[in-house]
């Protein structure tokens, strides 16, 4: 997926770009980059490849360097394409960052060559670079502004962004929200701001000192300066930000909508407990398949009584990164190696596992087997949400982008006889509690060998998190969002 952190200050912010752009680095596996300019007006920019080696690790201090003296920069950590770019353009030399996806890419680059647009520099890896498709976007508009929104307007999936343009930085949050966009201030003693500050997560400020000024609405676009922040377009009203940031991909310390999601994760935890009363005097331990399943197990473990323990620890002296290798075998091979497992508090038990969720469930099947040669007596799993169906079409969600692979619906397909899987099919299968519902979570637990299994219900996800429910994404569980019915029409 990616994220991106930006900095305006009254003093040199080399070292603030280049923490707080390392405090993304669980959202994205290849590239990472900054650009930066000082008083001279000149961008300075540097890439690296980061899928073997960690951002900080990649920018040494030769790379730093470069840097020297700047006092305002974008930084990005990006799953995909090459980032930032510097753009020379009717409004002057600008450089630019991008989160989303552009379904439409290939339609937009059509139009655009026909429309007099004449090149695209950004091939070298054979495929578009979405981020410059967005600057081509922007630069055919009347102004930086207008150009973003209507980037934003054309873009089929989302785009939120930073854009460092004549000492300034512009953020723009996607037209539905579905990323966040949180704008800081460091204030000096004398109270005066010494800096301003834009990031996507939020854990990223207290120890850059700055403090969450507010959070962008859904296509909001701000101008940060030293001197404070110009609203250049107001929100839209139609908000979907994207409910995985709280399931799984936002960090602990995070909050997104004055929601943090540890707390959010708790109290989804617990509302799963709520719903095992039945499992009250059969459970030894509950367990949470680290990391991103153990808020959500302790959650669990608080409120129905047992205790947490942990059957598997992560080695994180050598594998300190959260996110795996974009290479399917290859992050099976990592996932394996990162997990040890804890013989003694697995041997002879009744273990209740918390996951975040099930997406194709090869690496959770081989944990289970290793579970068991370790002496479990039954291995109880709870998904923190519902099962996944569809493919995430608005956020480089790198878990589930073949949806053929999923197990919810691979389970569908051996059901029915066929891998077609129609929208009125899959509908049978969504509604909690339905006879098909179950026959589905069956054929996922024989097939991962679960003693039982249970996903969490959506609306009472909906609720742990606590933001009005239409605000949140739900696509890739019920296959609805308003933009995409409003396309189908
Ligand atoms: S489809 Fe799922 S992963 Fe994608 S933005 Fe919506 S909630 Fe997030």
């Amino acid at each position: 997926m990616g994220g991106f952190f930006g900095v305006v200050s009254g003093a040199e912010c080399v070292e603030d770009i280049y923490y707080g752009t390392d405090y993304h680095s669980h959202l994205g596996t290849r590239r990472g980059g900054m650009a930066m300019s000082c008083n001279s007006g000149v961008i300075k920019r540097r890439i690296h490849d980061i899928s073997n080696t960690p951002f900080r690790t990649k920018f040494g201090a030769e790379s730093l360097a470069v840097f020297k003296g700047c006092n305002c920069g974008i930084g990005v950590i990006s799953d995909d394409e090459d980032q930032p770019l510097v753009v020379t353009s009717k409004f002057g030399t600008f450089a630019i960052i991008t989160v989303g996806r552009i379904n439409n890419i290939d339609e937009i680059i059509r139009k655009e060559l026909n429309e007099g647009v004449s090149h695209l520099c950004e091939y070298g890896s054979g495929e578009p670079n979405p981020t410059e498709v967005a600057a081509m976007l922007i630069c055919r508009g009347d102004s930086l502004v207008e150009g973003i929104a209507r980037a934003q307007q054309i873009i089929d999936g989302s785009l939120s962004l930073l854009l460092l343009h004549n000492g300034a930085i512009y953020a723009a949050r996607d037209r539905y929200g579905r990323t966040p966009v949180v704008l800081g201030t460091r204030i000096n003693a004398d109270g005066s701001v010494s800096a301003r500050s834009v990031t996507m997560e939020s854990s990223a400020f207290p120890n850059l000192d700055f403090e969450v000024d507010c959070e962008l609405g859904p296509g909001e676009i701000r101008k940060i300066t030293l001197e404070g922040t110009e609203v250049m377009k107001k929100p839209g009203c139609c908000k979907k930000i994207c409910t995985f940031f709280w399931v799984y991909y936002g960090y602990p310390s995070s909050s997104y909508e004055g929601v943090n999601t540890e707390l959010a994760r708790y109290r989804n935890g617990a509302s799963m407990a709520d719903q095992d009363e039945e499992y009250k005097e059969k459970i030894d331990t509950i367990c949470g398949i680290p990391d991103s399943g153990i808020p959500h197990a302790i959650g669990y473990s608080n409120r129905f009584g047992r205790p947490y323990q942990r059957s598997f620890v992560k080695y994180t002296p050598t594998w300190a990164r959260s996110f795996m290798p974009p290479n399917q075998s290859m992050r099976e091979k990592v996932a394996k190696m990162k997990l040890i497992p804890v013989e003694s508090q697995i041997s002879g038990k009744k273990l209740l596992f918390c996951d975040d969720s099930i997406v194709r469930g090869t690496q959770l099947g081989d944990t289970v087997k290793r579970i068991y040669e370790k002496g479990a007596v039954e291995v109880h799993m709870r998904s923190s949400c519902p099962p996944l169906l569809y493919g995430c079409r608005f956020l480089n969600f790198s878990r589930s982008r073949n949806e053929q692979e999923l197990a919810a619906r691979k389970a569908i397909a051996e059901l029915e006889g066929t891998e077609e899987l129609t929208p009125e099919i899959i509908a049978k299968y969504q509604v909690f509690g339905s006879k098909e519902y179950l026959a589905m979570v069956n054929v996922i637990r024989k097939k991962l060998n679960f003693t039982t299994l249970k996903f969490q219900q959506l609306e009472k996800l909906q609720d742990a998190i606590g933001i009005p429910r239409e605000d949140l994404c739900t696509y890739c569980w019920n296959g609805c969002d308003p933009t995409v019915d409003e396309k189908n029409k």
